[in-house]
């Protein structure tokens, strides 16, 4: 038995050593695709091979195809690092193996999810009675929270959207921002909304909903109709839409205010930040990733929603005998999501609350905010535009012409010391960074910020990446 297990340990000393030097590692894969295809393919064996030797040959063969995205210098889309407290559970999630869908298969997971959940929701200052529930991140959240509004929406006009679909249901119109993140339209064409039944709003100079327009397209519709998609956490500027007027236009106009907040309304958790998000307690259904600012490793996010009796509706199952047998007492994870069987992911969240505490979530917030604005001063100061007003952890910057702000991030992308992603916002190319991880230090921005001048100003400095 003992023999058939090493394997485990070989994976720890392993990960050990790679979370140890993640600092020092080139930030950016040296493998490309074609390279790794010829290294991990090829046809599968007949007969088996022996598990350590297959862990070896795989942690041989990938690790040049890896991103050090968990590492301090990554600053590319809204990615965080994994705590390592969160990773060590994340573990045990494995090893314990449990089906976290309901009660009676795990009461451990099924209590440790029901704890998480309800220490998240007071952290986000959401109210007490919100239901949630545990999805794989921002996408299944923004599904689901939808999926509550539709069910709500069509129920007040007698439509049971469950038995009767929505091919000709009422009309449910759906109210959105045009900096919407680009996921919100898939989850609403999964929803059976198609793009056409959305009502676009335009947005300010740093992409907040325009709130007298909104006005206006709630008045075009019928009242206790809409559904208003609003935004804590633009994914350029870091911007938050104006919750308290938004949230009584909606309250006003019976519509449903659903809040995208994927990383933005982590500054609920920030008593220094909590004003970006004022208001937001008074949306219907929230979506929140966890993956991405609680520093957790992947997938996790989470759906919160003010009204028990859409959420359940929304996601109620038509239950095989087999299924109706759980008296535990305990909550049944499927009851609120889409998942039945799926990984107990609320494990690692929990761990992660424990050891951070209320202080050091709300440091983690501001760390990284306050490292977003030494960033947007470093770039400054060396020349760069910054084309936002950073008041979380994004920064927007430029090099001159779109050609050569296009060129930083190129250069920025093949130097070893740091990896970020370029957008075109509001007419203009920019380079996108986004400060998510407990790792970045001062030490990383300055030496990060000196990397993006030295390229911008020296073409010709860039190391060779191969
Ligand atoms: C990342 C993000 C999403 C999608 O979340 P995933 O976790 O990638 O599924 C949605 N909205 C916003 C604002 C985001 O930043």
């Amino acid at each position: 038995m003992a023999k058939r297990h090493h394997v485990l340990r070989l994976a720890e000393s392993y990960s050990e050593a790679f979370l140890e030097k993640i600092d020092s590692e080139p930030v950016g894969n040296r493998a490309g695709v074609e390279e790794l295809r010829r290294r991990l393919g090829g046809s599968l064996s007949d007969s088996g091979e022996e598990d350590a030797q297959v862990l070896e040959d795989v942690i041989a063969a990938a690790s040049e195809g890896l991103v050090a995205s968990s590492g301090p210098r990554y600053f590319g889309f809204v990615v965080g690092g994994a705590l390592p407290a969160a990773v060590a559970a994340d573990w045990l999630v494995s090893v314990w193996d449990q089906c976290a869908g309901m009660a009676i298969l795990s009461p451990a997971a099924a209590v440790i999810e029901e704890v998480a959940g309800s220490w998240i929701r007071n952290l986000l200052r959401l109210p007490d009675a919100c239901t949630y529930a545990f999805v794989t991140g921002g996408q299944a959240a923004n599904t689901l929270g939808i999926a509550c509004a539709r069910e709500d929406r069509l129920s007040r006009l007698d439509w049971d959207v469950g038995v009767r679909g929505m091919v000709g249901s009422p009309p449910v119109p759906v109210i959105a921002s045009t900096e919407r993140h680009a996921t919100l339209n898939r989850s609403l064409r999964l929803l059976g909304f198609g793009d056409a039944s959305v009502i676009e709003v335009s947005c300010d100079s740093e992409g907040r909903m325009a709130v007298a327009e909104l006005e206006r397209a709630l008045s075009s519709v019928e009242t206790g109709r809409a559904i208003v998609c609003a935004q804590a956490g633009n994914v350029n500027s870091g911007a938050f839409d104006e919750f308290s007027a938004i949230s009584s236009l909606t309250r006003a106009y019976g519509a449903w205010l659903h809040v995208d907040g994927a990383f933005g309304l982590w500054a609920a958790a920030s008593p220094r930040l909590a004003d970006l998000v004022r208001g937001v307690d008074q949306a219907d259904s929230w979506a929140v990733d966890m993956h991405k600012w609680l520093n957790v490793p992947y997938d996790c996010g989470a759906i919160f929603c003010r009204h028990r009796e859409s959420h359940l509706a929304s996601m109620r199952l038509d239950s095989a005998p087999y299924l109706n047998s759980d008296d535990s007492g305990g909550r049944n994870a499927a009851e609120w999501g889409f998942e039945s069987s799926r990984r107990a992911r609320a494990i690692p969240v929990y761990v992660a609350l424990r050891a951070l505490g209320r202080d050091g979530i709300a440091s983690l917030i501001d760390r990284c905010c306050v490292l977003a604005l030494r960033f947007a001063e470093r770039l400054s100061a060396g020349g760069a535009t910054i084309g936002n007003d950073v008041v979380l952890n994004q920064v927007l910057a430029s090099f001159g012409s779109d050609d050569q702000t296009q060129r930083v991030v190129s250069s920025v992308q093949a130097d070893p010391a740091l990896w970020a992603g370029g957008t075109y916002w509001h007419g203009r190319s920019w380079l996108r960074l986004s400060v998510s991880n407990w790792r970045t230090r001062e030490e990383d921005i300055d030496l990060a910020a000196d990397a993006i001048l030295r390229v911008w100003r020296e073409p010709s400095a860039l190391p060779d990446p191969h």
